[in-house]
């Protein structure tokens, strides 16, 4: 306590007490709401913010760069149904951490950006104050909803809005300005205390329509071969059983998208996923869970999905506009998942056949030939190490730990990884989700060891890796039980091309040849450890994974190993004008 305080007479401390400001008030709020962690970067104004927040017992996890805090507060948001809380200065540090809000919009995650911002009336008159910017207005277009506080007193309902409006109805990222003056704000502690509010039932059930359970059901009654898609809106909705029961009782093949992988598990006798482009190209009724027939589905047409007009799509979503967005949808159930697949069940309940076998068979036999390919390509055992041969220890590795966090991103190394390594529970894997985003990697591997307490294991392209490298500093400082594992194939997709002019330059896909990413970790006080075989991969990542120890493993990847963009080299455009 400074000695100021001490020093006053005991009415004026008295008064003090009964005050509050806006520091207090937001803390508070976040607090009644059960909102306890923050991801942020500090700086004026929200500095003693953050540390007041600690002070109040709520855990502050600073970064190095706003855009991986925002990444892990999506995340956090994925993770547990609650907006994942990041936190910025103004203008720069609030354009940072804006990617991970659109981000998180369109991966439909909940999450709030709060973000510090400069005097309204200077701003509003452009007359260039410390770090201008009008970022409520440039917030809009990027997030669900986007709120500024300009009173202590409007703090319980700004924070209650913000939470509604990313947690209800399609979860999705929401910005909160709030400008430097409405922190030092001060009101009398008791009234505002009165004016915070907790919020009730934030993500109310939605209850579809009984005419919308029946629609469903006739159509999927009238199937011969039918099909469901599980997507991440199903993984984050976290009625498990219910998804479960459901899929068993219609007995009816599914794909899980890549973050719904693990709901049931990969090697479910239903999981449909070895025979990917059979069932798209042969269901002719095909149910959508909590998935958006967006690019990763090639919009529900063309060539993967077969002869056009063969296929009716059911879809089960909480989004009533998300029907019809690519082609028509016969059977829409608007509503949260547990409810619908509550009501769908219910039906079932008063007759069901499954499947005709001739559809089952077709589609468990296409599974095991897959299958058996791959098991042999994942008994490989090169030096330098591919793709198979470094995924099939990991895979091993993962298969030994179903509760592990997996984080994935790259080019080669999300491709293989997303079909090689299974899971077996819900909500372990997270990814470079509806964008393909590169630079999720370590934001998202923070959040999952904080949220979950469970050891991370990030596989991680060498490209990918770099966007979010520096917050290995992160995972030391607060001693995370994180496993990097860098594949290192030399650069972007391969490390081979070379500069056809014959200059000094590198191509611009290529990276320094050998780097030797392990030490970074080394730098921080984590294990940093160089790899080039299979046993030697597998034994540096068992040892991280039991350890719980920061490590970061450089695997060396043969540099012809990749391939253009990965799976996606389509969406590429390639010229092919010869100059
Ligand atoms: P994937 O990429 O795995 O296919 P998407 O992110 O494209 O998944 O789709 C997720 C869908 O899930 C979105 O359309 C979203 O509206 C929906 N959704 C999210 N939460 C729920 C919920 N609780 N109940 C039903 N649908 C949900
Ligand atoms: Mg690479």
């Amino acid at each position: 306590m400074s000695t100021e305080v001490e020093e006053r007479p005991a009415s004026s401390k008295q008064s003090q007490e009964q005050l509050t400001d806006g520091f207090h008030l937001l803390i508070d709020a976040l607090q009644l709401n059960g909102l306890n962690t923050i991801y942020g970067v500090p700086g004026i104004p929200i500095t003693d913010f953050g540390r007041l927040a600690q002070a109040s017992g709520m855990r502050v996890l600073s970064f190095r760069h706003e855009q991986h805090a925002g990444n892990a507060a999506a995340v956090a948001g994925y993770l547990t149904q609650k907006p994942g809380l990041c936190l910025t200065v103004s203008a720069p540090g609030f354009l940072n951490g804006l990617t991970a809000l659109a981000n998180a919009t369109t991966n439909c995650f909940p999450m709030i950006l709060m973000s510090g911002s400069s005097e309204r009336e200077i701003v509003d008159l452009q007359q260039g104050d410390y770090e201008e910017m009008d970022q409520l207005a440039i917030a809009k277009p990027l997030c669900k909803a986007a709120f500024r506080i300009l009173h202590a007193e409007d703090i319980g309902i700004g924070v209650a809005r913000a939470i509604r409006a990313a947690v209800s109805g399609r979860p999705g990222g929401v910005y909160l300005d709030l400008p430097a003056k409405l922190f030092g704000q001060v009101m009398e502690a008791q009234k505002g205390q009165q004016s915070l509010i907790k919020v009730v039932d934030p993500a109310p059930q939605q209850i579809p329509a009984p005419a919308a359970i029946d629609r469903a059901l006739s159509a999927l009654k009238s199937a011969k071969k039918p099909l469901i898609i599980l997507g991440k809106g199903a993984a984050y909705a976290q009625v498990d059983d219910t998804i479960k029961s459901f899929i068993e009782t219609s007995g009816i093949p599914f794909l899980p998208m890549s973050m719904a992988k693990g709901l049931l598990p990969d090697d479910h006798p239903q999981c449909a996923a070895a025979a990917r482009s059979l069932v798209l190209k042969e269901s002719d009724v095909v149910v959508m869970l909590g998935a958006r027939l967006n690019w990763l589905l090639s919009h529900g047409k063309g060539k993967a999905w077969g002869e056009p007009g063969t296929k009716q799509f059911i879809q089960v979503d909480i989004e009533p506009r998300e029907m019809d967005s690519n082609v028509e949808i016969v059977a829409p159930v608007v509503g949260d998942m547990g409810s619908c697949l509550i009501a769908m069940l219910g039906g079932m309940q008063k007759g069901w056949k499954t499947p005709p076998a001739d559809w089952i068979a077709a589609v468990n036999d296409k599974c095991s030939a897959n299958v058996a390919k791959m098991k042999q390509r994942l008994g490989s055992d090169t030096t330098p190490m591919d793709f198979h041969t470094a995924l099939g220890a990991l895979r091993q590795i993962i298969e030994q730990r179903p509760e592990a966090m997996l984080v994935n991103e790259g080019a080669n190394t999300l491709d293989f990884a997303r079909s090689i390594i299974g899971m077996s529970q819900p909500r372990k894997r997270v990814d470079v989700g509806t964008w393909g985003i590169m630079g999720i990697g370590m934001g998202a591997a923070v959040a999952a060891a904080v949220e979950t307490g469970h050891p991370v294991l990030a596989v991680e392209g060498d490209s990918a890796f770099g966007f979010s490298g520096m917050e290995i500093e992160t995972i030391c400082r607060y001693n995370l039980p994180v496993c990097v594992v860098i594949f290192n194939n030399n650069g972007i997709y391969r490390g081979t091309d070379t500069n056809p002019t014959g200059a000094e330059d590198v191509a611009p896909t290529v990276f320094v040849k050998d780097s030797r990413y392990e030490l970074m970790m080394q730098a921080f006080g984590g294990n940093g450890v160089y790899v080039t075989t299979r046993d030697e991969l597998s034994s540096a990542v068992n040892e991280a994974m039991d350890s719980g120890r920061p490590t970061l493993v450089n695997a060396i990847i043969d540099e012809n190993a990749g391939t253009e963009s990965g799976r996606i080299g389509n969406l590429n455009p390639q010229s092919v004008v010869k100059k």
